[in-house]
Parts: structure tokens; sequence; C-alpha cells
């Protein structure tokens, strides 16, 4: 026996904050249905197939060479697709909207420094936080998963965060924020708020989004990501809107060359192409939607969702019925508060899948 055999975690000299914590842990488990990290569905066409891979070959006689380290032409496309008069110095993009949270935490954050969000809501926020050495503190959402903005208003009176979390629509349970809410959190919040857009384009018609509130509010971040509505989670592409001083901030902290030629092209290449990738966001919420009525058809408890997945309970074992589920060859998430379950809105044969194994399994 040597002597790494008996070796462990616990035996590293880790910092102590990180000692005893899980890892981010949304099981990839290879089964004929897989609807539980909330990804789109649809791959692209066989036509957008070949232009990305002309424009992999196109950048591969130049890699040797460093990519743009500043991304300019990314971050100028993205500004054009998001509107609102936005310019690329008012974007800034990295390797998924989790890197973008985690260049805000190392800017914003940091020792001695506290983030708050709503809790129940995106797990990676506050692992992010703890990565950065910010205290995270848990407010918490009403009991139909909104915000109740005098509240949210208290907590942060209470706790001075460096760095408030708003998630809209929020995960796992599909809340959108009124814009109010979201105003009024601005505010009131001595410092940074990052509004977490991720599942901003799945969101019922007429939901406006954080962007419109950015002219008169410095402080304001609103992240986006391309892992979502854009079909392209494999690329990485993460980004975000916020005044020019903020990416100043965020260059501070970033990695020489974070984005590589290959995802910068890729990620271009997607958003010239956004009619053809975004062509499945109708019919996403209107499974969605479907899936709501269903479920509730049912007698079960749904959360109203603005996202594409749903939230729904409630189950006394809900272990039993993910286990199920998953016996079926259908996987789905096992997150947000005791007894609910969330199922990411797939293909309609994904949905048919779902919904047979679902009444077995009740
Ligand atoms: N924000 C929210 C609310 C999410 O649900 C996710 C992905 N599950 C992310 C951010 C991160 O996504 P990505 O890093 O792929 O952009």
């Amino acid at each position: 026996m040597t002597a790494s055999d008996a070796f462990s975690l616990a035996d590293l000299p880790i910092r102590s904050d990180l000692r005893g914590r899980e890892p981010y842990g949304a099981p990839q488990i290879d089964v004929p249905v897989r609807l539980n990290t909330n990804e789109n569905p649809y791959g692209p066409s066989p036509s957008l197939v070949e232009d990305l891979a002309r424009v992999v070959r196109e950048n591969a006689a130049g890699l040797n060479r460093y990519p743009d380290r500043d991304a300019m032409a990314l971050r100028a496309d993205l500004a054009a697709y998001l509107g609102h008069g936005l310019t690329a110095e008012q974007v800034w993009a990295a390797n998924g909207s989790n890197e973008v949270i985690q260049q805000i935490l190392q800017a914003f954050g940091g020792p001695g420094r506290c983030a708050l969000g709503f809790e129940p809501s995106y797990s990676m926020h506050p692992i992010l936080a703890t990565g950065a050495a910010t205290e995270w503190i848990a407010g918490a959402r009403e009991e139909d998963f909104g915000i109740d903005p005098a509240k949210a208003v208290a907590a942060i009176e209470e706790h001075r965060p460096d760095v408030v979390f708003l998630t809209s629509p929020n995960n796992p349970t599909g809340t959108a924020l009124a814009p109010e809410t979201i105003a009024a959190i601005v505010a009131a919040a001595p410092g940074m708020v990052v509004v977490d857009e991720a599942y901003f384009e799945f969101a019922r018609t007429g939901t406006p989004s954080a962007l419109t509130l950015l002219p008169d509010h410095p402080r304001l971040i609103v992240t986006r990501t391309m892992s979502k509505a854009f079909a392209m989670a494999g690329t990485r592409l993460g980004y975000l809107a916020a005044h020019p001083a903020v990416i100043e901030a965020l260059l501070l902290v970033r990695l020489p060359y974070h984005l590589s030629t290959l995802t910068q092209a890729v990620a271009r290449t997607a958003l010239a192409h956004r009619q053809e990738l975004l062509g499945t966001v109708d019919r996403l919420r209107a499974e969605r939607d479907a899936t709501v009525d269903w479920l509730r058809g049912r007698g079960l408890k749904v959360a109203d969702s603005d996202a594409n997945f749903v939230l729904f309970g409630h189950f006394p074992n809900r272990r039993a019925v993910w286990e199920g589920l998953l016996e079926r060859g259908v996987l789905i998430r096992e997150v947000g508060p005791p007894g609910w379950l969330r199922v990411s809105i797939g293909t309609p044969e994904e949905m048919a899948a779902f919904k047979a194994a679902l009444e077995e399994v009740l």
C-alpha cells in the first residue's frame, strides 16, 4: 500500500470554506429521454451544421495564434441581437453565463463581502459565490415563487449585499419578475444587481427584459446565454449587458484569451442563423403550456412557467417518482423545494414519453 492509496479530499489542505461542500451535480446519465438540464432539444439543421463546420475549418489554420482577447466582433454581434441601442462596449461574453457570473463575483464580491439571492433559485449562484470567497445570504421567495418587493428591500437594507442576484424567469420555478420589482430592488441595492435572464427568450410575449432598466442604472447587470433558447449549450457562450465601466471591472479578473477562436467563430455563426435557432422557441413555449395543463389535469401542483421547464409536485417521496421515471428511460431533475420535481421541455415525442412514464409511476 502506498501513501496515496488512503489519501482523500479530506486530507488535502483545501480552503476551509470549501471543506465538506458538494459540487454542482445534475447527473449526466445516458438515457433515451433527457429532460433534466433545460437544453433546447432541437439541434442545428444539416445546413447549419455545414456552416459551423466551414467556420471551424476556416479558423483552424490560424489556431497557432491566440484569439481576439476582447472578442470585439462577437460582442458587436451580441449587442445587435440584444437591441435596446446597446453597443459592443456594453456587452461582455465568456464561456457560459456561469463564467460571466463567476467574473462578476470575482470583481464585485470577495473576502468580507456578501451576495444575496432569493431562493429557491439557480443553485450555481451560491456555489459561484463560495468559490469567489463571497458570503452567500439566502433570501426567500413567496409561496407562489415570486419576490415581494417590500420584503426584498428590507432584506437588502438589513444585509447591505455587495451583489444581489435576481433570476427571471427563475430556475427552477419558471417565475418571471415584474420590472417594477426589479426596479425597486435596484433602487435599494447599495452594490451590483445581477438579473440572470438565461431563459428570457422563453418568457410569455410582452414580458419586458431588465435591459430596459439599464440606461438609468449603471450598477445593473443583465446576463444571458446561448445555452437555452439558442440551442448552443455545447458551445459554452454566455454574455451580459451593463454599463461600459462594469466591463472595465471584469477585464481585471478575466483570464487572457478566455474565449477560444473556435468558440467566438461558432457563436457568431449561430447568431447569424438566429432565425433558425430561435425558430423553435414558439414550439417549446406551446409544448410548455400544454405540459402545464396536462400536469394540472392530473391534479398536480404546477408553478406558472415563463421558461423551457416546468416545476411540478407535490410528492411525499419525490425521489421515488424521479427513480420511477428514470427506470422508464426518462431523466428529469430532482431540484427545488422538497416534494417538487422539474421537467425540461423536449420534443413532442419526448414529452409523450414523459407523460406515459409519469402516468405509470403515479
Ligand atoms: N443561469 C441560470 C438561471 C441557469 O439555469 C443556467 C443553466 N442551467 C445558467 C445560468 C448557466 O448556463 P450557461 O453557463 O450554460 O450559460
